[in-house]
């Protein structure tokens, strides 16, 4: 009998769980460890905020785990050996034979200060209820979506958030008294992209009226007089500050041996296999070359490590990753676009972005619905 431990209940986590779950005989025990008891997909944060529907609604529990043979321990990590493939955490010392690390990214909120009234990590779940209220009650003044530090966790996540927040705006028939302005520190809005699908996000901005300010690197906010300063120079004042926070390591990755000079993990791209015997590291707590920090390439990897595992135990074929995926980007009235492609393509990554239509935002909602329904049983 072989023991899997899986830490972390997100994307990465819950495709290989799910995985290693298909592969293997009921012999072999899979546990999931996670400080959060919940899943949702990370787009529904921003649909709770403009009120397309609450977070609870696309919210499932990872006890559910239980019922299709996979342990659950609701529990903080707090140290690695990988090595030993052991984990110390909040419910006890637990090892295993083989080890997927999946804990995702921590935001980088250092600019943004105490979050207060009026200025918000856009990111933190925790803050919606606020963030929400705020947008409802804005009748006049200016919203700033502010990317603050690079990378940062899926790429057009803020020109989604400034599209849907312009958009509530206007539905609740204060469109001509309010402005939104989108903030990055990048020279476009998604340099790996190319020119073209830049051209069509930044075409697609103007066209809503919303002012795309690029090469903006924020350096303060004064929550006092809310006032956004820039590294040249520029001030942006605001009545709503939604900020995007830079991605960094956990503290837990980058305190242990997994750890890269930089802090991140670097696994084999194509199967998530680290330096170390029987440990696997897959999602947005790795550094892959090209591969931007998004659910579907931390499931495409969590998925290839679990095969990769599952074929050390039961001798059978494994596939490995080939670095194609997808990312949304939604538009203003329920149109989305997908920015596609190859992203291990050499000598620089192949992608595409079709213009935004009501088939890709059905895609959208399909993708959530499916996880849910396959991951978690509803
Ligand atoms: C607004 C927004 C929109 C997005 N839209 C998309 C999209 O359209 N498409 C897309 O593909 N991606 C999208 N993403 C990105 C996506 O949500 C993330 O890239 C994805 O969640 C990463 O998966 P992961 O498994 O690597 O980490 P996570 O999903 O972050 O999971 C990390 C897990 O580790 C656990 N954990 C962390 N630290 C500890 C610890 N110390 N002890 C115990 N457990 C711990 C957490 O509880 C969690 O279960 C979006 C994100 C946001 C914020």
């Amino acid at each position: 009998m072989a023991k899997v431990m899986i830490l972390g209940g997100g994307f990465g986590g819950l495709a290989a769980a799910h995985e290693l779950r298909r592969r293997l005989d009921t012999e072999h025990e899979i546990t999931l460890v996670a400080d959060d008891d919940r899943f949702f997909v990370g787009y529904a944060k921003v649909w709770d905020l403009v009120g397309t529907r609450p977070l609870a609604q696309g919210t499932r529990p990872l006890g559910a785990l239980d019922a299709q043979g996979i342990g659950f321990v609701n529990a903080r990590i707090a140290a690695i050996d990988p090595a030993q493939r052991a984990v110390e955490t909040s419910a006890g010392s637990f090892a295993a034979d083989y080890m997927v690390v999946a804990l995702g990214a921590a935001g980088d909120t250092e600019k943004l200060g105490a979050a207060g009234r009026g200025a918000h990590d856009l990111y933190d779940p925790d803050r919606l209820p606020a963030m929400r209220s705020e947008l409802e009650h804005l009748d006049s003044g200016r919203v700033v979506v502010a990317v603050l530090g690079m990378p940062y966790v899926c790429p057009p996540a803020p020109y989604e958030a400034a599209f849907l927040v312009e958009e509530r705006l206007r539905r609740l028939g204060r469109g001509d008294r309010t402005e939104v302005v989108v903030t990055t520190p990048m020279p476009s809005p998604l340099p790996m992209a190319g020119p073209e699908v830049n051209d069509l996000v930044a075409d697609g901005l103007a066209g809503q009226g919303i002012d795309l300010r690029t090469g903006l690197a924020l350096s303060r906010i004064d929550h006092e007089s809310r006032l956004a300063s820039f590294a040249d120079g520029t001030t942006l004042d605001y009545t709503l500050l939604l900020a995007i926070p830079g991605a960094v390591p956990p503290e837990v990755i980058a305190n242990s041996p997994l750890a890269g000079e930089d802090g991140w993990i670097w696994p084999d791209p194509e199967t998530g296999r680290t330096a170390f015997d029987g440990v696997y590291a897959v999602g947005d707590c790795t550094a892959v070359e090209n591969l931007p920090r998004a659910g579907v390439f931390a499931e495409a990897l969590g998925r290839a490590a679990g095969s990769s595992i599952a074929a050390e135990i039961d001798g059978g074929g494994s596939t490995a990753y080939d670095g194609s995926g997808y990312c949304f980007l939604e538009f203003d009235g329920q149109r989305a676009a997908a920015l596609e492609g190859e992203f291990f393509a050499q000598p620089k990554p192949r992608l595409r972005m079709a213009e935004p239509d009501a088939a890709t935002y059905a895609r959208k909602e399909a993708f959530e619905a499916e996880r849910l329904r396959e991951w978690l049983g509803s």
